[in-house]
């Protein structure tokens, strides 16, 4: 792969964030309901509206984002929470992202790629748990090239284990060139996903010192590379605590624009990850822009409001507490029952925190997290229905389209939780998803639809699998 940014611009107005971030004038709170309101309207925000919500310190004001970032969520999106399973296929890396268990110059990592074998049992492991859908997560490497990454990835698919299979995966690797996206594109992956890390280019320049990812152009260029391939499904991201958040949520929002302008429609996720501590890696321990639980907050809720159509990632670095306080604020996917180390699910060891990329905050299981959803009036959904039906882009469809969310996401969702629930969990999480699904499906409005769901779950409680809309 030649590596050349030869024609690309950078689209991150620097100067024009750090202006819009350091207008602390008062904000009349009209204003700010105004800007909530178009939001809630089904609008994106621009980058001045985003940074008025960005620059609100008044704590009522602040009430009032999160309570409208709540409210889009409920009405558009309702009470899905769609989860999936990082799985860590090698941590060889080229690159010395400072931040990073895996970089190069990190003598306590202990490299490892899985082999074949140790890939379908990884993914045995995943699909007995009750997985369907996985990222899947890769160092930089000329061994990682896209024909390893596609041949991984045709693996998992290939893997039928006991009760399943994971029928989705999504990839989370280096930026590759456009022939490299159709080389993975080719075996059917749902999202590419690459963070930019930080927009800030000079901050970029001095915590990449090394290996291809120090070009900033190049990755900034990387998700273009991508739909130019015709990976239609994109996911953005930052790691927050490199630089101020403000100006990274900015970022994130310039970068959806400029997606939008060159190619029509947006990303398909947006994840917001924040640094934590990783094995032999002194710089994790005081990221020099840490972001406290509350900025965290409002800045999720930020973000919700101004894109919001795009899918939401909490991750399992974050601790129980935020996790289930952040939920309310737009989250659309989770992982759970997550392990980071490369081979983790399989064969657990002394070594593990050695392969590891950095330290998780919530280490419940699977079972444990859908159990607490299930009380918390959440429907954990499996659902990767849109996707194999060749409904791509499904995130902006149940946006976009009126009806969307209750012709296919909520009874698919009931569908896939379902089928977890007979094949899967625990008996208490059984107890508690069935009452779960019995509600939900009694709310279901429009007769013949709730008619159909119950007679699909009736088909699946007498042992029929895989049932969607
Ligand atoms: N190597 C590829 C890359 O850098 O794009 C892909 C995978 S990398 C393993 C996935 C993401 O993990 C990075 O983009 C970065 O945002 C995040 N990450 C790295 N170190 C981290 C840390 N200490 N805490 C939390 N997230 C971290
Ligand atoms: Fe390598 Fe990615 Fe870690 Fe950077 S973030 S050192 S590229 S694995």
């Amino acid at each position: 792969m030649k590596i050349s940014v030869e024609g690309v611009k950078s689209f991150i107005p620097t100067g024009k964030i750090e202006s819009l971030i350091s207008q602390q004038s008062h904000i009349p709170e009209s204003r700010i309901r105004e800007i909530i309101a178009k939001s809630l309207d089904k609008n994106r925000l621009e980058p001045e509206e985003t940074a008025a919500l960005l620059n609100v310190t008044d704590p009522e004001l602040k009430q009032l984002i999160l309570a409208g970032a709540h409210e889009l969520k409920e009405r558009i999106y309702g009470n899905r929470i769609v989860l999936f399973a990082p799985l860590y296929v090698g941590n060889e890396c080229v690159n010395d992202c400072v931040y990073c268990g895996f970089r190069i110059s990190n003598a306590e990592c202990l490299r490892a790629t899985l082999s074949q074998e140790q890939l379908v049992r990884e993914t045995q492991s995943l699909v007995e748990a009750g997985h369907k859908r996985l990222i899947m997560v890769y160092g930089e490497h000329p061994m990682y090239s896209p024909e390893f990454i596609a041949g991984t990835v045709q693996t998992v698919y290939d893997t039928k284990y006991k009760k399943g299979e994971i029928r989705r995966v999504n990839i989370n690797a280096a930026p590759l060139d456009i022939e490299g996206f159709r080389t993975v594109k080719s075996v059917g992956i749902g999202t590419y996903q690459i963070f930019q890390e930080t927009y800030h280019e000079e901050t970029y320049g001095k915590l990449h010192p090394r290996g291809p990812k120090s070009s900033f152009l190049w990755r900034l260029d990387g998700l273009d590379r991508a739909m130019k391939a015709g990976c239609d499904d994109v996911g953005l991201g930052v790691l927050f605590g490199l630089y101020d958040w403000k100006f990274e949520v900015l970022g994130l929002l310039y970068h959806t624009i400029h997606l939008e302008e060159t190619f029509g429609v947006g990303p398909h996720t947006i994840s917001f990850p924040r640094i934590e501590p990783a094995n032999g890696t002194e710089f994790a321990d005081r990221p020099p822009h840490q972001v406290s639980d509350d900025d965290f907050k409002h800045l999720v809720a930020v973000i919700r409001l101004s894109v919001p159509y795009t899918g939401m990632i909490l991750t399992a670095r974050e601790p129980v507490a935020v996790r289930d306080e952040v939920l309310r604020y737009g989250i659309s996917q989770i992982d759970a029952g997550s392990s980071i180390g490369v081979g983790d699910y399989s064969s657990h060891d002394e070594e593990s925190r050695k392969k590891s990329q950095f330290v998780l905050g919530d280490t419940r299981s699977l079972d444990d997290v859908i159990f607490e959803l299930a009380k918390s009036g959440y429907i954990p959904s499996f659902c990767t229905s849109c996707y194999r039906a060749g409904r791509t882009g499904e995130h902006f469809m149940e946006f976009a389209i009126p009806g969307f969310v209750k012709r296919f996401c909520t009874p698919n969702a009931l569908l896939t939780f379902a089928e977890y629930l007979y094949d899967f969990s625990s008996e208490r999480t059984l107890q508690a998803g069935l009452e779960l699904i019995a509600n939900e499906t009694a709310k279901i409005g429009d007769a013949n639809m709730r008619q159909s769901v119950q007679e699909k779950l009736a088909e699946m409680k007498a042992g029929k699998r895989d049932l969607y809309y």
